[in-house]
């Protein structure tokens, strides 16, 4: 299962209601910030979360409304909070200007107060954990290297406790082995295989983050059978001129992937300040019904099978 807990909504400036693009996704232990639009480290502070294990900044595209927040947070941990270090991973340019804000406006020569690294990363598998991945993506939008995330959990095969049980398989290390899929020999000398006691193959959670986009067709492969697709819609249809313009998307195309990649739920983001969110959740649910827009520190669990709400 992976949460994801929405720190700002609004596109390109921030309204009284909705600060700038800010989201945190959580698998465990683990937990990643994915851009960090101006305001974001009140954002968290507001959201209860907290700084603490917040070491990795994964960054969509260097446009202001996503990075500038990094130059506040870097300024705060110079002063007050400590944190063990700071990873951020985004695309080559991406981070050219990043570099720019934090060494030559923020630090200015002064030492960053911990660990500070600039992960270059290029579309393909970028985090790796025991239960999950993260893999990188490239999405169409103003400007070279812009990305989106996928984050999915390993597919695994659920220990049968009740066929463990039959064939006398003790509890301790011999169940630890077979799930880790090794053959055991028990101590009446059968011998056990992984097959036995293990179920067929079961897909895990995979959640979507796109962040700005200008068209669709080239993420439906990637945002296939997602159980969660996060994606912008700064635009309503009767602005689609404008929405390609600007290369950014309208509601009715978030909805249109959606349905198209067979996706369970859709989380709409990155909202004009133009437009009302009734109207925008409305244009959306027409096409595809489990749509909903993102608030500020609106929460979402992304799990296979199961739909959450709000
Ligand atoms: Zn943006
Ligand atoms: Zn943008």
């Amino acid at each position: 299962m992976f949460e994801i807990l929405f720190l700002g909504t609004s596109a390109s400036a921030p309204s009284a209601k909705r600060g700038l693009s800010g989201q945190i996704v959580s698998h465990n232990e683990y937990r990643f910030l994915i851009d960090c639009g101006e305001g974001t480290q009140r954002q968290i502070l507001q959201s209860g979360t907290g700084f603490k294990r917040l070491t990795r900044v994964l960054l969509t595209h260097g446009h202001l409304d996503h990075i500038l927040g990094l130059g506040g947070l870097l300024s705060t941990f110079l002063r007050w909070e400590a944190i063990e270090e700071l990873e951020i991973f985004g695309g080559r340019s991406t981070l050219d200007r990043v570099h720019t804000l934090l060494y030559d406006v923020v630090l200015r020569g002064n030492q960053p107060p911990m660990p500070l690294k600039m992960q270059e990363i290029k579309p393909g598998i970028i985090f790796e954990a025991d239960d999950f991945t993260i893999t990188a993506f490239q999405v169409s939008h103003r400007g070279p290297d812009c990305l989106g995330y996928v984050f999915e959990e390993k597919a695994r095969r659920p220990f049968l406790a009740e066929k463990a049980d039959e064939l006398g398989v003790p509890f301790g290390p011999e169940r630890r082995e077979l799930v880790a899929g090794n053959p055991v020999t028990l101590a009446d000398g059968r011998l056990i295989s992984p097959d036995q006691v293990l179920g067929a193959w079961e897909k895990g959670s995979k959640l979507v983050v796109v962040g700005d986009a200008g068209k669709t067709d080239d993420l439906l492969e990637v945002c296939r059978d997602a159980d969660g697709l996060v994606i912008e819609s700064t635009y309503l249809d009767e602005e689609a001129d404008m929405a390609k313009q600007f290369s950014h998307l309208t509601a009715r195309m978030g909805a249109e992937l959606a349905v198209k990649a067979g996706v369970k739920k859709l989380i709409l983001t990155h909202i004009s300040r133009r437009y009302r969110e009734k109207d925008v959740v409305a244009q959306a649910q027409s096409i595809f019904p489990n749509t909903v827009v993102a608030r500020d520190f609106d929460t979402y669990q992304i799990k296979r099978d199961i739909q959450d709400g709000r």
